[in-house]
């Protein structure tokens, strides 16, 4: 349960003054539903509230704060025209300025006669200085604009005023917190306490104290990043604490599939075959993700660790997103299941009732050793004899819950994700914190280099007719058509549209379509006569399965590239270059292209590495925007941006491994105040993962 302590930080933003039924929803739009959220609402700038002397020689646009006495008024002569006010600072008359204002508050607050406090932005309108609705403050009243003031971020009808009213009362109900940062750390950083932290958050003392760098903002992203990794720590303990299985394999197994293989492992599968192999020999559960490129080589460190679960005597299961995947896998696994002597079968939604009820009654009996599927794997009617091995493929695909309910089918199955979406370490550390990670950072051999290149749509005759040339002589070839607004009916009208006119340039037979409204039967006939080859062009949009794997195809267009993220394009040039021929990748362009647009398509020109487009990516668009960021289930950061604030990921990772290691329980006094963060930053569920909760 929520200590009390924090009880104040959880009140209703309402219980703020000027946060009420008008400006709620305008609170909420800024993420502020409740005091706490005020407290740690960032400024995204500053003003200097210093009183200057005068408007004298100020320029255009500057913020500035005078004391000026009121002149004049002047209400507008005709409808529509501003209401001017003629005030004067000492040295210079210049005027204050509103559109459609209510003459007796203007009479009300700026009394002819009397000095006040104006803060705004300085314009110059006829070559007199004006100001357009100032902040106005009665020297009698109130305290003069001072130093450095919070600007928030902006929301239409919410004045700065009535946001920092509210901020400032938010911060006057925070308690005092413990501290759960280690002190000799603080100490290192040169960061503030938590409490002192918050109250800088909100009281600058200049420009710098925007940086991510500040040492106070810094702090409190570090909090942040703690707690989120501390609470994926905690999920990782609780799992290892939850009793697993002993698999020990003999080998016997794997060694007939490597003899029959006409290749060598290479270096990366064998280190990760070798991992997860002593992984599934401890009592503790296995919950490792395979991370490598397409092409690393994934499938085979999947089938030697079910090889290993079989050799102890044991069942596994390979679960994908797709029928076409689930088939894909199947159909690659059969000769690798034939010369291990192993029996392999596929169970997806499709199967006929009669071979379903024969697959369900083999599972049960054991008979069958490793069985490839699709989400119909974890339906209630599944059972195993004894499942030892769970392997989910393009993980992200499926939810935490689901990749469980598979596992569960066992008792304390081993569980191996695979993901081919390679995303920046950072960006793995934060989302993936709970899990070990085993890294397929090198290619098979021999793979030829794929030539991409960025073409103009402007040029799409030259295409077509190269394209001819090579359809002459064979070739296949992959022609995706983007999202269009990520309206599923346009992007199929463009694929329909597209293959109409390929039709025309190459011949009816030549050209097949599969996107994701066709019916079943209609897009898997597609897809065997492009694998067959009795199709020699395949126009799909992205809905598409790209997981297919053609080994003839070298051909990969990709239309309006610029739409797409680089890991997407990089996951389609993927499917090309599988083969012994030489592949190319066509990136059509619709120009103009901008300086980053270009930047960001070079970058796929340059490499084949799918960690280092990832990178880039990350780098040219920013984390927020980057495909795998929303899969990844990460919480709302406020302070802690992954960019700038990577390295301190790292750190926090090792940090709350180490916390639990020393202090399973969080029972010290460090660890209560640990408890104090996990729940000011609603990770309460975590708190729940704790041995003695
Ligand atoms: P991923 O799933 O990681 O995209 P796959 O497992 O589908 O990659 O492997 C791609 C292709 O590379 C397959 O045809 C596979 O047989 C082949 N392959 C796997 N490991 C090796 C290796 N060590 N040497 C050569 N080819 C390999
Ligand atoms: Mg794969």
């Amino acid at each position: 349960m929520r200590p009390e302590i924090l009880f104040p930080l959880f009140a209703d933003a309402t219980t703020l003054p000027g946060v009420g039924p008008k400006t709620a929803p305008l609170f909420e739009k800024l993420g502020v539903t409740k005091v706490g959220d005020a407290v740690f609402l960032p400024p995204t700038g500053v003003v200097d509230r210093r009183v200057q002397p005068s408007v004298q020689g100020i320029l255009e646009g500057t913020m500035l704060c005078v004391k000026a006495s009121v002149v004049s008024h002047h209400p507008p002569r005709r409808p529509g025209a501003p209401y001017r006010i003629t005030v004067n600072d000492g040295t210079l008359d210049f005027m204050l300025v509103f559109f459609r204002p209510t003459p007796e508050w203007l009479n009300r607050i700026l009394p002819v006669g009397e000095a006040r406090y104006l803060c705004g932005k300085i314009e110059h309108y006829d070559g007199i200085a004006q100001m357009p609705h100032p902040e106005v403050f009665d020297p009698a009243t109130e305290d003069a604009p001072d130093g450095f003031a919070p600007i928030y971020p902006a929301t239409a009808g919410l004045g700065q005023k009535v946001i920092a009213k509210a901020v400032r009362a938010a911060l006057g109900t925070v308690p005092k917190l413990p501290e759960w940062q280690d002190a000799a750390w603080l100490a290192k950083k040169g960061w503030p306490p938590w409490n002192a932290a918050v109250a800088a958050l909100h009281a600058p003392d200049g420009p710098m104290t925007l940086e991510a760098d500040d040492p106070g903002r810094e702090r409190l992203a570090y909090d942040e990043l703690l707690s989120h990794q501390l609470a994926l720590a905690l999920i990782r303990a609780k799992r290892k604490r939850s009793k697993g299985r002993v698999s020990v394999g003999d080998g016997r197994l794997r060694k007939r599939v490597l003899d029959s293989l006409p290749f060598a492992l290479t270096g990366a599968q064998e280190r990760a075959i070798a991992v997860i192999a002593k992984d599934m020999e401890t009592p503790e559960r296995m919950l490792r993700l395979l991370q490598g490129d397409v092409g690393a080589g994934k499938t085979l460190v999947a089938f030697m660790a079910m090889l290993i679960a079989v050799e102890a005597g044991g069942q596994a299961a390979l679960m994908a997103p797709t029928e076409i995947l689930a088939r894909q896998h199947h159909a690659g696994l059969g000769r690798l299941a034939e010369a291990a002597g192993v029996r392999l079968a596929i169970l997806t939604g499709k199967d006929k009732a009669a071979t379903k009820r024969e697959t369900l009654a083999a599972l049960a009996s054991g008979e069958i050793d490793v069985v490839v599927g699709t989400h119909a794997l974890f339906q209630k009617t599944v059972e195993f004899r004894d499942l030892r091995m769970a392997v989910v493929d393009e993980q992200h695909r499926f939810g935490v819950d689901q990749r469980n309910e598979l596992a569960d089918k066992g008792r304390g199955a081993d569980i191996l994700v695979m993901s081919a979406t390679p995303i920046p370490r950072t960006l793995a550390l934060a989302s993936y914190g709970d899990m070990d990670v085993s890294v397929l950072d090198e290619k098979p051999p021999g793979r030829q280099p794929i030539d991409t290149r960025m073409v103009s749509l402007s040029r799409y005759d030259d295409i077509i007719e190269n394209l001819r040339k090579a359809l002459d002589k064979g070739a296949r070839a992959y022609w995706i058509c983007p999202l269009v607004e990520e309206s599923d009916t346009l992007d199929v009208a463009a694929a329909e549209d597209r293959t109409r006119v390929l039709r025309h340039a190459f011949g009816e037979d030549r050209v097949v379509m599969a996107h994701g409204r066709q019916a079943p039967g209609e897009k898997d006939a597609s897809m065997e006569a492009f694998r067959t080859g009795a199709a020699q062009v395949l126009v799909a949009t992205t809905v598409v399965e790209v997981g297919v794997d053609v080994p003839e195809a070298t051909i990969m267009v990709i239309e309006h590239a610029e739409r797409f993220g680089l890991a997407q394009l990089h996951q389609l040039r993927g499917r090309v270059g599988r083969g012994a021929a030489r592949s190319s990748c066509v990136l059509l362009y619709q120009g103009p292209l901008g300086d980053t647009a270009r930047e960001r398509l070079g970058v796929l020109r340059e490499t084949e590495d799918g960690f280092r487009i990832a990178e880039e990516d990350l780098r040219l668009r920013g984390a927020g925007d980057l495909l795998g960021v929303k899969q990844a289930g990460l919480p709302r950061m406020r302070l802690a941006d992954l960019e700038v604030h990577g390295d301190l990921m790292e750190v926090a990772r090792d940090d709350a491994r180490l916390i639990l290691n020393r202090d399973e329980d969080l029972a010290t006094e460090r660890g209560q105040a640990l408890r104090v963060l996990l729940y000011l930053m609603e990770r309460d569920e975590s708190v729940r993962y704790l041995k003695s909760a």
